[in-house]
């Protein structure tokens, strides 16, 4: 088995080891419950207190209880969409973009299917939202307005505060899905104007299985999870205590490298990776907007041949990438997020997402730079698109 090159971070990270020490005693030593009235488990919510003043300050929350932990940002992003439609009963309008992840758009579906009129707002040749667009679909019928932060195929950064000052003036609440944005570029909901955020641990160094929804102080919600009195009956189910732990000590680690100069080492690493591709290989082309765009994320189209095939070679050498997100890789479509793209055919087919973090190093882009041309020379020879060139 080669040395793992891990380029696929947009997928998930490394848990920290730092995170999983921080997390360890709450496994065994300080097993109480949270909730309980004796002080062994009572203690522990002086831990969870901890981790949502963590979190709350690395997103510039204005109070630690606007912070609710959650499972996963999948439930974070359906807890918010499904608190936004329920506070509004008599609004039957929501809108969101053509390109965000299924935790989001999945429950849009089944809104619409349920009869609430929907808009996808869709996105330019790189990736870009259409303001426009939203501005025309908007009215006071809109209950909510959900757009993604970054997208976690291409990387490109949505205009955020400005989408989040047109749902105002609908009255309209505004809601992001900020998975792919926290820890790689700074994120602050005040500035933003955000009402609900998602984000999940596990995309910047915490564990898996823990997330969190931000949901500014009177904002209307109501909650997804009904059961117990937790989180202030905003998220029933007992507190998991070792992993709201890990997901506090990740943001405070996230928050160093972002304020340390590591987040751009990896963008000069990425855009090495970037232009050494550009340079020796023909017929490839960069999805996404390279001005506004996450530092870790390079999603590349290489011409007439498939991108799962790509994969499976550079597996070969420990060379883990992605072809579209996590989620839709093994399908053979091409993911929405290119379609909505109108990346060509020949193209969209061909196309590998490479995400770095704070551990690639300048071998492992070397690595890359080295092995992929004749693979890409070798898939070509054997073609059948080539000949469409
Ligand atoms: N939203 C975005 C943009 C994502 O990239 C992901 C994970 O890939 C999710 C939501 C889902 O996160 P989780 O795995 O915590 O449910």
């Amino acid at each position: 088995m080669p040395k793992v090159i891990y380029l696929d971070n947009n997928a998930t990270t490394q848990c920290a080891p730092a995170v999983v020490e921080a997390m360890l005693p709450y496994f065994t030593e300080q097993y109480g419950n949270a909730s309980s009235m004796h002080t062994f488990g009572g203690q522990n919510r002086h831990a969870i207190d901890a981790a949502r003043h963590q979190v709350a300050q690395f997103i510039g929350a204005e109070y630690d209880d606007e912070i609710i932990f959650t499972a996963c940002a999948t439930e974070s992003d359906n807890t918010a969409i499904s608190s936004a439609v329920r506070s509004f009963k008599n609004k039957k309008h929501i809108i969101t973009s053509a390109v965000e992840h299924p935790a989001v758009l999945e429950p849009f579906k089944q809104l619409e299917a349920q009869g609430y009129r929907v808009d996808y707002i869709g996105v330019d040749e790189k990736g870009r939202f259409d303001l426009e667009q939203l501005k025309k679909v908007i009215d006071d019928q809109t209950a909510l307005v959900s757009v993604m932060w970054a997208n976690s195929e291409t990387g490109t950064i949505f205009p955020i505060a400005q989408i989040a000052q047109i749902a105002h003036q609908y009255g309209a609440l505004f809601h992001t899905d900020a998975v792919q944005a926290v820890g790689k570029i700074p994120v602050d909901v005040q500035a933003v104007g955000a009402d609900m955020l998602s984000l999940s641990a596990h995309k910047f160094h915490g564990p898996k299985g823990v997330g969190a929804l931000y949901v500014k102080r009177g904002t209307r919600f109501l909650p997804f999870m009904v059961g117990g009195h937790q989180e202030k009956h905003r998220r029933a189910g007992t507190e998991n205590v070792p992993y709201i732990v890990g997901l506090g000590k990740a943001a405070e680690l996230a928050a160093k490298r972002l304020a340390d100069g590591t987040t751009a080492r990896i963008a000069n690493l990425r855009d090495t990776l970037e232009q050494g591709i550009l340079n020796t290989i023909s017929d490839v082309k960069v999805n996404g907007d390279p001005e506004h765009r996450v530092p870790n994320t390079t999603n590349i189209s290489f011409g007439y041949i498939e991108g799962e095939s790509i994969l499976m070679y550079l597996n070969d050498f420990g060379i883990c990438a992605s072809s579209g997100s996590a989620c839709t890789s093994g399908s053979l479509e091409p993911s929405h997020v290119l379609r909505a793209m109108k990346v060509p055919f020949e193209f969209a087919h061909g196309s590998i997402r490479f995400s770095l973090s704070d551990q690639t190093t300048k071998e492992d882009i070397e690595i890359v730079l080295r092995e992929l041309p004749p693979i890409i020379k070798r898939l070509r020879e054997i073609s059948p698109f080539a000949r469409f060139k």
